[in-house]
């Protein structure tokens, strides 16, 4: 199998591209990717600053090397789920990246760890305080990067949301017909009131696998362990249903997702924007300032309770 652009031996064969790449045209293939969905959908320049949301795993490294090779000015927040080993090895990955990686580019790592803020892991706090552990997490880690990104005034949060994520979500929001989610399930979402950032999601156009051969080839040294409690999870059903349907028709994920996109982008502007939805139910949250539709934001409530329950 030779590469399709330079016919040198190829590493990697793209089904659903029809094309095989050597490493070089690999790199140059993802770098162009990541360059096609910035300036499509206006995410953001050269001149801006980006807070890129890092776990440890492929994707989001992935990303944040993408973005300081493109030449953007990107830091990283990485936040400490305290979830036993799991998180002392991506712990160790996103450190290990930023000193020998990122700080060659001048980049710098935040650190959020919720023991220390919470008293307890995420884990042992979603216990106490009877919640789901994945949107205690999903309330902890949307707040911390948005304070993040405001206090420390960077332009734009980016996050390591692939192809794959994106076309399970999209499934997901389909079989359940949840029309809000619908809405929001674009690659760039504004800053829609003060307090808020910017999102992007500026991997939509690369698969998982894509990802994951453009960090083992570049040396990228990621957590391969999916989080121990997204085991059975609702998403991991939906990419292998997904998958098996890649395998079937290359292109599926592809078509599915980028389809939806084309026809969102078509889609007359209804009476009420989102900004406009958003501006009309959002206000300060009494305690944080963070924009909530309660009084205090879901946040806060869950500080204030982690203080009453967590023994410290
Ligand atoms: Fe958080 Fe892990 Fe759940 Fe993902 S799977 S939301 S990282 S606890
Ligand atoms: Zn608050």
């Amino acid at each position: 199998m030779n590469c399709t652009k330079c016919k040198t031996k190829a590493v990697i064969s793209l089904p659903r591209h029809n094309a095989a790449f050597c490493k070089g045209c690999f790199n140059g293939f993802v770098h162009d990717q990541v360059a096609r969905a910035i300036k499509s959908e206006w995410m953001f320049g050269k001149e801006e600053r980006i807070l890129v949301a890092v776990s440890g795993g492929k994707d989001s490294l992935a990303l944040w090397d993408i973005l300081l090779k493109l030449g953007y000015r990107a830091d990283a927040l990485y936040v400490n789920l305290g979830i036993g080993t799991y998180s002392e090895q991506s712990h160790a990955k996103v450190t290990k990246f930023a000193e020998v990686v990122a700080a060659s580019h001048g980049a710098t790592l935040h650190l959020h760890t919720v023991e220390q803020e919470a008293g307890a892991g995420i884990k042992e706090l979603a216990q106490l305080i009877h919640r789901p552990t994945c949107s205690t997490c999903g309330t902890i880690k949307r707040y911390q990067f948005n304070r993040v990104a405001i206090e420390q005034q960077y332009d734009v949060m980016a996050t390591g949301h692939n192809l794959d994520d994106e076309a399970a979500r999209l499934l997901g929001n389909v079989l359940h017909w949840q029309e809000e989610y619908l809405e929001k399930q674009g690659p760039s979402l504004p800053a829609s009131v003060e307090g808020f950032a910017k999102k992007v999601k500026p991997l939509y156009r690369l698969s998982e696998r894509e990802l994951a051969a453009y960090a083992v080839l570049n040396r990228i040294d990621y957590i391969v362990e999916e989080c121990p409690m997204a085991k059975g999870s609702k998403m991991l059903q939906y990419k292998e249903v997904l998958n098996r349907l890649e395998t079937e028709s290359p292109g599926t994920k592809q078509t599915f997702y980028w389809g939806f996109l084309e026809k969102q982008s078509k889609k007359q502007p209804t009476a009420t924007t989102m900004t406009e939805k958003d501006r009309a139910v959002l206000h300060p949250c009494t305690s944080c300032s963070q924009p909530t539709t309660a009084e205090v934001c879901s946040y806060c409530k869950m500080m204030v309770r982690a203080k009453t329950v967590v023994p410290r």
